[in-house]
């Protein structure tokens, strides 16, 4: 009988078009499933109990996904390195199978687990359609701006689906082996802060299906739209899979593919055109991963290196109005209070946010950004990076400086009927339409809500002066 093998899961966390795992499957030899829960990732003052507990929610869908196929998953805790060399001590694997990830931490972390293991250790491409490296200039440089990216990455030809290895595979028989159960947010010294969406392979399908039979048809223009409820099975303007995404419960090429369809079903040249724009977001997707992994330097500083001379402002209780939802600028605190509340911030909420911050404020980005990681549960170390350096204009092609967001004008287009800001501003429920995007402006402001922490004509002043000094 051949010894077993290893598929290490990480940000895959699904059986169906998983190359890794499809990979070890072919390889003829029974395949021990394991998950490790990373104590460095828990302890981190980037973890989050909201990506947490929809991360603990994904590990028991998966356990019950093998448990279809006579297995389970072994969910031990540790540093990878250890855990997995006691598990190959354990089992007497032979080798070990995973998906590459790009951040500089999982690449120090996974260069430390192939030096320690001892036997081979077989990588794969899975995260993205291009994996860094596969998307470069006519000088084989990386890009630095998304248009150029995009026209490249667009013209690549994208990787089939890797469909499903299960029927040809098998899996090692792990009776023998006493591991712990799945531990609790609890167990892990977490309290739950909110109640993520279901977690797994089948919830994520469902929702691909869900947002591919209408809504990215109109995706076009509703994308930019406010909505509250992002878990809810209503359709919405976006596709709410940034959660599933983040961790491999869809793959790249599922989604992809999906879209693909998507467009051959499509009539009204509007419809094919909306398909277009939603696939350009997962360009960006792809984009800021490439820039992570090629200029390691941004999960620290700024892209643009000047701006790490930007002088921002020291202010705690702005900051802390900020995070709570209490700036006297209805949108930006209904979409804090989204975040709180059901952490998940809208696309277009989160750029009103982080400008706001950025420039209203002139609070350093790396505060927004700790802070979303800490409740985001799509958060995504690439990703929310590239959103935040974006947003405060330290980024690659970010929007120039002198661009400042008026949380106004962007409230009055973007919730136009004000119902985002109801649901998350209870304060202001009974203000009048004409006044619920600045409530200030009334003869007489509900004493409830906080008067504007900053006025936006003189803030964007003080930005200007500041940013200019260093631009
Ligand atoms: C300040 C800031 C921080 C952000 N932090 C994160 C983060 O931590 N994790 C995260 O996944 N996205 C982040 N984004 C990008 C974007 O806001 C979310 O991906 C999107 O809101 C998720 O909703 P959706 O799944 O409905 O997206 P859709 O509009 O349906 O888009 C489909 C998918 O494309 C990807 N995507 C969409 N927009 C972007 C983008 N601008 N950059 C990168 N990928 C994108 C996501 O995987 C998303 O699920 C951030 C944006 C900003 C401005």
């Amino acid at each position: 009988m051949s010894a077993p093998v290893i598929h290490w899961f990480r940000r895959d966390l699904r059986l169906r078009d998983n190359t890794a795992l499809n990979a070890a499957l072919a390889s003829g030899a029974p395949i021990i499933p394991v998950f490790i829960l990373d104590e460095n990732i828990i302890r981190s003052k980037r973890s989050s109990p909201a990506r947490m507990q929809f991360l603990l929610d994904g590990l028991h869908q998966l356990d019950a996904d093998l448990k279809g196929y006579g297995s389970r998953l072994l969910v031990l805790r540790g540093t990878p390195r250890e855990a997995l060399l006691r598990l190959k001590g354990e089992t007497g694997a032979a080798a070990l199978h995973y998906n590459r990830d790009y951040s500089p931490y999982a690449r120090k972390r996974d260069a430390a687990v192939e030096r320690a293991f001892g036997g081979p250790t077989h990588t794969h491409d899975d995260l993205l359609l291009h994996p860094p490296g596969s998307v470069l200039s006519q000088a084989d440089a990386p890009y630095t701006v998304f248009t150029p990216f995009k026209r490249a990455w667009l013209t690549l030809p994208k990787p089939n689906l890797q469909g499903d290895g299960l029927a040809a595979g098998r899996f090692h028989n792990l009776d023998g082996l006493d591991t712990p159960p799945i531990p609790s947010l609890a167990d892990l010294g977490l309290r739950a802060e909110v109640t993520p969406p279901d977690a797994g392979e089948a919830a994520a399908l469902a929702r691909l299906e869900r947002f591919m039979a209408r809504a990215i048809y109109a995706y076009g223009e509703a994308r930019d739209l406010l909505y509250a409820d992002p878990w809810s099975e209503a359709a919405h303007g976006t596709s709410t899979l940034s959660p599933y995404l983040r961790f491999g419960m869809i793959s790249p090429r599922q989604v992809y593919q999906a879209a693909v369809e998507a467009q051959h079903r499509a009539v009204p040249q509007a419809g094919r055109e909306s398909v277009d724009t939603w696939i350009n977001e997962l360009c960006w997707r792809e984009f800021y991963t490439h820039i992570l992994h090629h200029f390691p330097h941004v999960a620290r500083g700024s892209f643009r290196r000047n701006y790490d001379d930007l002088e921002w402002r020291d202010a705690l209780d702005e900051f802390a109005a900020w995070q709570t939802g209490q700036t006297g600028y209805p949108v930006v605190d209904a979409a804090m209070r989204q975040l709180a509340q059901t952490g998940w911030m809208h696309n277009r909420a989160r750029m009103i946010v982080a400008s706001f911050l950025t420039k209203d404020l002139l609070i350093d980005w790396r505060a927004g950004e700790q802070h979303f990681m800490q409740h985001l549960i799509d958060g995504d170390p690439a990703a929310n990076n590239g959103g935040w350096q974006w947003s405060a204009g330290t980024g690659t092609d970010a929007q120039p400086y002198f661009r400042i967001f008026n949380p106004v004008s962007q409230s009055r287009k973007f919730d136009p009927d004000a119902r985002y800001i109801r649901h998350f501003v209870p304060e202001l429920r009974d203000v009048a339409d004409a006044h619920l995007h600045a409530p200030w402006e009334m003869d007489s402001p509900p004493r409830n809500y906080p008067p504007p922490l900053v006025d936006h004509k003189q803030a964007r002043a003080r930005a200007l002066a500041a940013f200019k000094r260093v631009g």
